[in-house]
């Protein structure tokens, strides 16, 4: 996979959630690279990039796409903390792999609806058909 691909299947949205990150009403969140106490770090939806305010930040005041978010992240977890562009190529690869609907669950049919369509439509339907059960069941014995 190339990065153009991994940059347009690979939100910035995806990368916090899977992170456990979430931005504030004003797409801001606790910048993860530095010691924040306020929210510094802008999340741009639109261009798929954050950007931290704080001049004492790691990133050093560059606007990062997901992959550098990517990359910065998974330095803080790793003891030589320098993480380099192919493993976090390769970190986006699994993050994606994490998005990729189960297609067994995709494609059941909900079968509970299709067999009594009526059941949604009439709460006593159910309640007829247990009567008229155990009017059989009467007539039998
Ligand atoms: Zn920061």
């Amino acid at each position: 996979m190339e990065i153009h691909e991994i940059k347009a299947k690979l939100t910035i949205a995806n990368v916090l959630h899977f992170y456990g990150l979430k931005t504030d009403k004003q797409s801001r969140l606790n910048c993860p690279f530095h010691e924040d106490k306020t929210p510094s770090m802008q999340v741009y939806y639109k261009t798929q990039t954050a950007y931290c305010f704080s001049s004492n930040c790691k990133t050093l005041g560059k606007s990062m796409d997901v992959i550098d978010f990517v990359m910065h992240y998974e330095s803080l977890s790793d003891v030589g903390g320098n993480n380099t562009k192919a493993e976090a190529i390769n970190k986006c690869k699994e993050i994606l792999g994490h998005q990729k609907p189960n297609s067994k669950e995709r494609y059941q049919p909900d079968l509970s609806k299709s067999q009594f369509p009526r059941c949604a439509k009439s709460p006593d339907f159910e309640l007829s058909l247990l009567l008229l059960n155990f009017q059989n069941a009467i007539s039998i014995s």
